[in-house]
């Protein structure tokens, strides 16, 4: 184990900004008051709260009270969810795709189980959605649509302002869990049609356990959390204070940071993908033709197990994530790469790098160093090189439209 770390899964968690830490240090000391109280020691938290909420709504392009704190992407996601549910009792349905993060899926996999009816729009294999495929979906009882902004494993974009159009054309609520695109591409709901957005402090460099929605101004809203007033009664419990001053923080830096860091950041992805490419023989990215964010990318090795080449990384100070999920004691491809239809022997072998504002030329070096010697190794030893399925299994069902 080196000493040196290569942190490249950003798309897991982020690094808490310098910044950031600073910015949130008084709220663990001298500034501890309820921003509810009616003195001035609580008031000076609400200050702080009103500032952050003004903070986050400048990166979306929304107004201050269109912005909900809540602990993280999945409460935002939920909330959004269960409150089109609840604001359209009669309505049953709701449209959402087959590559959304468990915070959806699981979510929508329950409802289920409770009556509703859930359409799962599919993906072509490069894991883009139709537009068509949602219109023809979209039924008179459906009450929300939910299709993710860009996907956390390929970091495939969606068009979803063009969706949010369709949904409302058919009088439907349009969510977007934007968790992993917030701060990594621009965003502004001023003139758009989404009716919610769910966002996350820890994949842009503000702590793990905070996160928003935005509710457009004039949209049916259910709360998730009921008990005190605060968020205007949108959800109840004492705000934590030191983390929305964080995620306010991070907004400022993300809003500051992101034209001139943005393209950077992407000139690193590709310099490690074609370097990646030309290196290892075998290998594809999943996605690449697909409109993407500049910071992820997702490569398929074949004939190697993913798992093996994240712990082999993993010894060499890289970190990075890998495609596959372990179901039941034996690895699956992810959802997303069987979606996708990505070819089996490829599918085991993928590694998602995520780069940050904080990725270095000397990552990408380690990347191009050590992984090539690595596959090979693998391959050396590998029962499935000759061609033969892993698994015993055949490509992934690509879905058609
Ligand atoms: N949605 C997406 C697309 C994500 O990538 C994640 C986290 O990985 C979440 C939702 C959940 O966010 P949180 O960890 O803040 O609950």
């Amino acid at each position: 184990m080196t000493d040196k770390v290569h942190y490249l899964d950003n798309n897991a968690t982020t690094r808490v900004a310098p910044e950031v830490e600073e910015a949130m240090k008084p709220f663990f000391g001298e500034l501890y008051g309820n921003p509810s109280s009616m003195h001035f020691f609580g008031g000076t938290n609400q200050k702080y709260l009103d500032r952050a909420r003004e903070s986050v709504a400048r990166l979306l392009g929304a107004g201050p009270e269109e912005i909900l704190f809540t602990s993280c992407g999945t409460e935002s996601d939920s909330t959004a969810i269960w409150s089109a549910l609840r604001a359209f009792p009669e309505k049953k349905h709701l449209v959402t795709t087959k590559v959304e993060h468990p915070a959806v899926l699981n979510l929508c996999k329950y409802l289920e189980t409770q009556g509703y009816r859930v359409t799962y729009l599919g993906v072509d294999a490069e894991g883009r959605l139709s537009l068509d495929e949602l219109k023809a979906a979209l039924a008179p009882d459906t009450a929300i649509v939910s299709v993710m902004w860009a996907n956390n494993e390929t970091g495939v974009v969606f068009p979803v302002e063009d969706a949010a159009r369709i949904a409302h054309s058919r009088g439907a609520l349009f969510h977007t869990d934007a968790v992993q695109a917030v701060g990594k591409v621009p965003i502004n709901l001023a003139e758009s049609k989404i009716d919610m957005l769910s966002l996350s402090g820890h994949k842009l460099h503000a702590p793990k356990g905070i996160g928003a929605l935005y509710i457009k101004k004039g949209t049916r809203f259910s709360p998730f959390l009921m008990g005190g007033h605060q968020e205007r009664g949108r959800r109840a419990g004492t705000e934590n204070v030191p983390y929305i001053v964080a995620l306010g923080r991070a907004a400022e830096l993300a809003l500051e940071k992101m034209g001139e860091e943005n393209g950077r950041v992407k000139a690193l992805r590709d310099r490690l993908e074609q370097g990646l490419l030309k290196a290892v023989k075998n290998a594809r990215v999943n996605g690449g033709g697909a409109d993407r964010l500049p910071n992820t990318s997702h490569i398929g090795f074949e004939y190697v197990e993913g798992e093996s080449i994240l712990i082999m990384l993993s010894e060499k100070g890289i970190c990075a994530s890998s495609g596959s999920a372990c179901t039941s004691g034996s690895l699956e491809p992810s959802h997303v790469m069987m979606s996708m239809g990505v070819p089996q022997t490829y599918a085991h072998g993928t590694i998602r790098f995520s780069l940050s504002v904080y990725s270095t030329d000397e990552d990408v070096d380690a990347v191009l160093r050590e992984v090539p010697p690595v596959i090979e190794r693998l391959r050396e030893i590998s029962p499935f090189a000759d061609g033969k399925p892993l698994f015993g299994m055949d490509a992934c069902e690509p879905h058609k439209h």
